[in-house]
């Protein structure tokens, strides 16, 4: 057998998501792609800005090729980690230098980076349901244990007393994922207090600091003004895991950054052996042409006003149709439960109306969807008549 038995697993949570791909390319050649509903993915829909075009077009051509396309530091270049400090220091009021911010190559290899570093074998890791499943793969990468709080299902906020009885000697590492995928969830700065006490004072019994991990692709994806508080203003162990691919819609392009202060435990051996993970991952150092485009954008966001505007919509149809959902305040996701609590059912119900969406399980919340509205407008006026069938099928309406 050539695959090892850690990978094995792996491909087969993959070849889930996979067959669903591939399920929707086979549905919109039978049926027209017009008449199929895909809200499966989190790809985002909103072009990315003209300042993203721009700052491209302009590094093209005034910087020189050899700098602009050539190895750099691992942790990127200085003055755009410089100016991603300022934009944060700026923003958040933190006393951050280029030396606390590391390139990455998206959140997906920031994730890594900052967990090789900190852990060691068996050591735990706890992270609240749902979540973005990738974590489960990316603690056992370092074989570490993920440990799950279940969810409040009535809200979707974290369970902090169920996080504070799982916590161990050997818990090494929070994750939070705020605002939240699949729930759209934004967590407030009572909760992200409570947690930052709760973490101090079992970091202090347990001789061991607990590192608060903020995961934060849709920190900009944020409606009604709803403010999403800085972690690290909250709980000084906090190392913030950001991403571009939501708001400047760049998922493919895989740029972000690691932001660890100052003032963290242990801070300059930490980004020390960050800015090593990230090279002996693999990454070597994120994108140049993108770390670049950065400098230029910092302070930009893609139009959040368009997924409002689908928000909204979607939010207000399904509720209509006597569906249950908790309103997003953030990300581009809805979070809907299943009618009749029988998950496989409900999506087999969806799939004959056409409808694309993914099982809670698969975030470990069964009896739930998520409904990603990171779609065309066009296409949320489209599926609403199959999504009352639905309703329908299921006496709703
Ligand atoms: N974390 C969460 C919660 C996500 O939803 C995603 C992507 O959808 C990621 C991390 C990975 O993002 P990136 O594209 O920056 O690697």
């Amino acid at each position: 057998m050539m695959i090892s038995e850690k990978m094995k697993p792996m491909i087969q949570n993959s070849s889930v998501i996979r067959a669903m791909f591939e399920e929707g390319i086979k549905m919109a050649a039978i049926y027209g792609k017009e008449n199929v509903y895909d809200f499966s993915l989190g790809n985002p829909s909103v072009p990315a800005p003209e300042c993203v075009k721009q700052a491209i077009l302009a590094e093209l051509e005034q910087t020189d090729p050899g700098l602009l396309h050539g190895y750099m530091p691992n942790a990127g270049y200085e003055d755009v980690r410089q100016a991603v400090a300022d934009s944060l220091n700026r923003r958040f009021d933190m006393d951050y230098d280029a030396s606390n911010i590391i390139m990455t190559v998206g959140a997906a290899s920031g994730l890594n980076d900052i967990l090789k570093t900190i852990l060691n074998p068996g050591d735990e890791v706890i992270t609240f349901a749902p979540f973005f499943v990738e974590y489960v793969s990316y603690v056992k990468n370092y074989d570490g244990i993920l440990k799950v709080v279940p969810p409040d299902t009535k809200t979707f906020q974290p369970d902090l007393d169920g996080m504070e009885e799982m916590i161990t000697e050997k818990t090494k590492a929070v994750i939070v994922n705020t605002p939240n995928n699949p729930t759209g969830v934004v967590y407030s700065e009572d909760t992200i207090r409570r947690m930052g006490e709760i973490l101090t004072k079992k970091s202090q019994e347990n001789g061991q600091p607990i590192v608060l991990i903020s995961d934060e692709p849709y920190r900009e994806l944020v409606y009604d003004g709803v403010k999403v508080p800085y972690i690290p203003k909250f709980y000084r162990d906090t190392v913030v895991v950001y991403s571009y691919s939501k708001s400047l819609s760049l998922p493919g392009e895989r740029i972000g950054y690691l932001a660890i202060p100052k003032a963290m435990t242990d801070s300059a051996e930490v980004i020390a052996a960050a800015t090593i993970a990230h090279r002996i991952l693999g990454s070597v150092n994120a994108p140049s042409l993108m770390q670049r485009v950065i400098k230029r954008c910092v302070d930009q966001t893609t139009d959040v006003s368009i997924y409002d505007r689908n928000r909204n919509l979607l939010y207000q149809s399904l509720k209509e149709y006597g569906f249950e959902c908790v309103k997003p305040e953030g990300a581009f996701y809805l979070f809907v439960k299943c009618p009749g609590d029988d998950e496989a059912a409900f999506c087999q119900a969806c799939k004959e109306e056409h409808i694309l969406v993914v099982p809670g399980s698969s975030f470990y919340c069964p009896g739930f969807v998520r409904i990603s509205y990171c779609v065309s407008y066009e296409q949320i006026e489209r599926s609403l008549p199959a999504f009352q069938a639905v309703a329908r099928k299921y006496g709703l309406i």
